[in-house]
């Protein structure tokens, strides 16, 4: 890291910067310019953090000169991270897009479930979704059917050989959820439950870290970092919206850019959800393309057998008819992005 004195520090200010640095195994290397002093601090930051550097007296800035992510970044491991599942799937990697899609919430209507799961099968889906535990921004909105949710989501999982991918909010429920699915999803409102990513990050499931609303790209990927640290490397990134000035027309700003920054970035794979990420049916298309051209390894959508009467997003689901249309517009732009992926390079 770099430290920026003040214009006004002190010889005994840069001491001090220069003794704490040396405490912590750090080599600090002193540039006097005409107006500034900076240090040079060349060790393993994670003995000393920033925050107490910028408290000591004539510090004027610390600057990070690496990423303060090491595990999910790219300069540790620079080959894509691929995810397997037992039945051959892939994620990440170069390997095709995935497709997950699903309800909302899991409702008691379980031939409407089916329905999707069947719609899901024909069209090339590798993972059903759905939500069991609900986080809900009113307390009087359905929150999920809890573990009888679950028992659906494995039926389903039976019946079409679908994988299955829904959202855990409470590490008291690890366990039981761990128990009927293949994926574990935490809930952009979740992202910085440090306790849950803990909690998961003792998983041996994968587990989908969908991005905060109000999150910086560099604060997601410290999330995965707090999984990844505590063991679980099978983290996949998603992508759905941030919050910012302009929610007239969307329920949020889906950041196309992030995909290619946390590629480059980070070693991770990353998926888009269009579905959170703009709030309205009509827009799923565009951006899940969008999002397929930017770079994801994957789309989540929601599908509904009865958009209208769904018990929550019924608005951006797609129905059975309408996902069958969109996706197979999206599984032809798949096909031409993975044939420009696997083809050979040109002739000389
Ligand atoms: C969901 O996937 O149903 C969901 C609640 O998503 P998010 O956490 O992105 O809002
Ligand atoms: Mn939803």
């Amino acid at each position: 890291m770099i430290i920026i004195m003040e214009k006004t520090a002190t010889e005994g200010n840069i001491q001090s910067v220069i003794d704490i640095l040396q405490e912590h195994g750090f080599r600090a290397i002193l540039h006097r310019g005409a107006v500034h002093t900076v240090i040079d601090a060349l060790g393993d930051k994670t003995t000393l953090s920033t925050q107490r550097l910028e408290a000591m007296d004539g510090v004027g800035q610390v600057k990070l000169v690496r990423e303060p992510f090491r595990l999910a970044s790219r300069d540790r491991k620079s080959e894509d991270t691929v995810i397997e599942f037992e039945n051959g799937v892939k994620i990440g990697g170069g390997n095709r897009p995935v497709l997950m899609v699903g309800p909302c919430s899991v409702e008691e209507n379980y031939d409407g479930l089916l329905q999707v799961a069947v719609a899901a099968k024909e069209m090339g889906c590798q993972f059903l979704r759905g939500g069991a535990f609900k986080p809900r921004t009113s307390p009087y909105d359905f929150d999920g059917l809890g573990e009888r949710g679950l028992e659906l989501l494995a039926q389903a999982k039976k019946d079409t050989g679908l994988l299955i991918v829904t959202e855990l909010m409470d590490s008291a429920d690890l366990e039981l959820v761990e128990k009927y699915v293949d994926v574990i999803q935490i809930g952009a409102r979740n992202m910085q439950n440090f306790k849950l990513l803990k909690a998961v990050g003792h998983s041996n499931k994968p587990i989908i870290l969908k991005r905060g609303p109000a999150s910086t790209i560099r604060e997601f990927l410290l999330a995965a970092e707090h999984i990844m640290y505590n063991g679980n490397e099978k983290v996949i990134l998603c992508e759905r919206g941030i919050r910012s000035f302009d929610s007239d027309y969307t329920r949020n700003v889906l950041d196309i850019a992030a995909i290619p920054v946390i590629k480059k970035y980070s070693h991770l794979p990353i998926i888009v959800d269009p579905s959170h990420g703009t709030g309205q049916r009509y827009l799923i298309e565009p951006m899940a393309k969008a999002g397929l051209v930017a770079g994801a390894d994957g789309v989540m959508v929601e599908v509904h057998y009865n958009p209208s009467q769904a018990l929550s997003d019924g608005k951006q689901s797609l129905s059975i008819p309408q996902f069958k249309e969109v996706f197979s517009r999206i599984n032809n732009i798949i096909d031409v992005l993975h044939l420009e992926k696997t083809a050979p390079a040109p002739i000389e």
